[in-house]
């Protein structure tokens, strides 16, 4: 579920948002122009056409794409995507943003994306079924544990992956539980990757406030988007104690400035389908959780909601990217302006990668580790890059975004500089 937008008008569009990030980390570590020109284009990418036949017996043909951005550190990896605004400049920011999120976490991949412009809310399951295994059937070729591992993104979840992995696998003549990640437990998935990249978001959450001095007991937060990731940063914020005071999905936003109850929130969406309705909190538009009166921000949603026409109203002291690109490189440059600290993508969201490799790793091995285990290691993997990426950004005065993308490209760029130009 994905929160409401309001397009930023007049910016540039989400790729040149990701290029000129690529750009600025070039010319910070002096790579110069050829590095550039090497790391900018797409390695390698798919457009695929995917004929459905609906449940009324007629047939719609949608399109679908796998884009391969970087694979110098090891296999592509990176979400598939469903969703309406799905066009492939966005899957290629997507898949770059992928490749600096694997080297930053130090994770051996590279970064791939994956998508369908369709809209899964107006399909069946049956139809969703149909339309997955269409789609890799036609990315088969480029997918593969040693290649290319997608994983649940925006409008797609375990079922997607359990249908993928079973194609994939039944066009191979034998089960291959690594070529895809984010799987139902019983058919190769790990525990505590459904909550990953939610847990991965709050741990970097609380070390923002803690940084900024903020104490975290009573500290207030608003989240935007209660699906797989702001749904998990709310309740894990709730039980770290912060004051979750406004939230919102695709239908609308709630607002309580005492904190809203978010178990019981929980319970009304898995009984309703919408955060709208919940009883005893005002309801407000869901763009007004962008602008409320917090501390913490979590965009948890999708690109672009945070831009040149509302960045002067947000009122948070830290925004900590669930979503990736939330903000909008105009609106970077006016929060950085007024001081609210940014806690890149690339970063804040990774938890949920990073337990994928954990699953690949576990799947690749048939060893399973315990809850606690994956857990442990995924905060220990997260704090540790929360500190080298402060680190870094105090010693060179680069904002978080900068010095992120500055330690990744220069991780894939090492990769690139020892394998050698071939042929
Ligand atoms: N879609 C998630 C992301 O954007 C997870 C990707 C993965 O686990 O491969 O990071």
């Amino acid at each position: 579920m994905t929160a409401t937008v309001t397009p930023a008008t007049a910016e540039q569009s989400v790729l040149d948002d990701a290029r000129e990030q690529l750009a600025q980390a070039v010319e910070v570590l002096g790579l110069g122009a050829e590095v550039h020109a090497m790391l900018v284009e797409p390695r390698r990418e798919v457009s695929v056409s995917i004929p459905l036949r609906r449940d009324d017996g007629s047939v719609e043909v949608l399109r679908g794409y796998r884009v391969q951005h970087n694979y110098s550190r090891g296999p592509g990896k990176g979400g598939v995507r469903f969703d309406a605004r799905v066009d492939l400049d966005e899957v290629r920011a997507l898949a770059m943003w992928m490749t600096w999120k694997c080297a930053l976490l130090d994770v051996p991949y590279g970064g791939a994306k994956g998508g369908v412009r369709v809209d899964p809310r107006n399909y069946s399951k049956g139809e969703l079924e149909r339309i997955t295994r269409r789609y890799t059937s036609e990315i088969a070729p480029l997918i593969g544990p040693e290649h290319d591992i997608p994983a649940p993104d925006v409008g797609t979840d375990e079922q997607t992956m359990a249908w993928m992995m079973d194609t994939y696998s039944v066009g191979r003549g034998h089960t291959v539980l690594g070529v895809v990640t984010g799987k139902p437990i019983a058919v190769g998935g790990s525990l505590g990757r459904a909550a990953s990249t939610s847990r991965g978001v709050v741990a970097i959450a609380l070390e923002a406030l803690r940084h900024l001095e903020i104490p975290v007991v009573g500290a207030r937060a608003a989240v935007q988007g209660f699906g797989k990731v702001g749904r998990g940063a709310a309740r894990f914020l709730a039980d770290a104690g912060v004051r979750v005071v406004a939230v919102s999905d695709v239908y609308g936003g709630l607002y309580d400035a005492a904190g809203l109850d978010i178990a019981a929130l929980e319970e009304h969406v898995d009984a309703t389908g919408s955060i709208v309705g919940f009883p005893g909190a005002e309801a407000i538009e869901g763009e007004q959780v962008l602008t409320a009166e917090v501390d913490l921000l979590v965009p948890a949603a999708v690109e672009g909601v945070i831009h040149a026409g509302n960045a002067e109203d947000v009122r948070a002291t830290v925004i900590v990217e669930g979503a990736n690109g939330p903000v909008t490189a105009e609106a970077d440059r006016l929060l950085a302006a007024r001081d609210v600290l940014v806690v890149p993508d690339i970063l804040a969201n990774a938890g949920g990668v990073v337990v994928s490799y954990f699953e690949w790793v576990q799947a690749n091995q048939a060893y399973w580790w315990s809850e606690d285990e994956v857990n442990e290691r995924l905060v220990e993997r997260m704090t540790r890059a929360w500190r080298d990426v402060l680190h870094y950004a105090a010693e060179r005065r680069l904002s978080l975004r900068l010095a992120a993308t500055c330690m990744a490209v220069e991780r894939v760029y090492r990769a690139h500089e020892v394998r050698g130009l071939y042929p």
